[in-house]
């Protein structure tokens, strides 16, 4: 066929037809067959621009599998051709296989990323008091408010069974305003433990364009936080 020549709905098909039948033919190949092409293509190393102009040909393309859904049975199929004999790395021995760190070892090794040394270290922070207002009753406050989800992943507590985490968005643990408290499952919580300006920001604008009920009750809740604030403080002073 010439350039630009337009070939009609039959040829299309014919086409079509016999690409198909490659298809076919791939899901039909012996057992032979298929060994001797895995054997072929064993320790084959691909060239760098091999791999580049095959990532260039696939730039811009939708993946495959994206937005469709695997079924229960199919998952289960895929993960059971991993587990056991079939996992490619069972039966290898890590090069810890059998060893022990001594105590001492272990000590070691734990005492280098502690404290000072921990590469998420912010000076002390994490061992600041929070503030007395930041009880149980305030925490399922904000639990209930945020409906028992997430405000990250919404998953709802009832599957992790236990109860979420209240995280302070402004990562003050004496500001205990309900509008700086929000819930957040454990590991999402580990998350916010970095990029935290982003984070900041990320929940201020949640707590923004919450419902105008919930910002009632925050203000409620705030001015009963600040009398107790002032007659902590009055105490503190007798
Ligand atoms: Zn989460």
């Amino acid at each position: 066929m010439r350039k630009g020549q337009r070939c009609s709905d039959e040829t299309k098909r014919k086409i079509s037809d016999a690409m198909m039948g490659n298809r076919n033919q791939e899901k039909h190949r012996s057992k032979e067959t298929r060994e001797k092409i895995s054997r072929g293509l064993k320790g084959r190393t691909l060239s760098e621009e091999h791999i580049r102009k095959s990532a260039e040909s696939r730039r811009g393309q939708m993946p495959w599998n994206k937005g469709r859904k695997m079924s229960g049975e199919y998952r289960k199929n895929v993960s059971d051709s991993k587990k056991g004999p079939k996992n490619p790395n069972y039966g290898k021995k890590t090069w810890m296989f059998g060893k022990h760190h001594s105590i001492e070892s272990r000590k070691l090794i734990s005492d280098a990323s502690r404290g000072e040394n921990h590469p998420n270290w912010l000076g002390g922070k994490s061992f600041e008091p929070y503030g007395v207002e930041f009880n149980e009753e305030l925490r399922k406050l904000v639990r209930k408010r945020d409906n028992h989800q997430c405000q990250i992943c919404g998953i709802h507590r009832e599957k992790p069974q236990i109860a979420l985490n209240v995280h302070h968005i402004d990562y003050c643990k004496t500001n205990n305003s309900i509008d700086n408290l929000v819930s957040l499952c454990g590991s999402c919580h580990t998350k916010t433990n970095v990029n935290r300006d982003e984070w900041s920001v990320h929940f201020k604008e949640i707590m923004a364009f919450l419902p105008l009920s919930h910002r009632e009750g925050c203000e409620i809740r705030n001015d009963v936080l600040r009398c107790v604030d002032q007659i902590v403080s009055a105490l503190e002073e007798v």
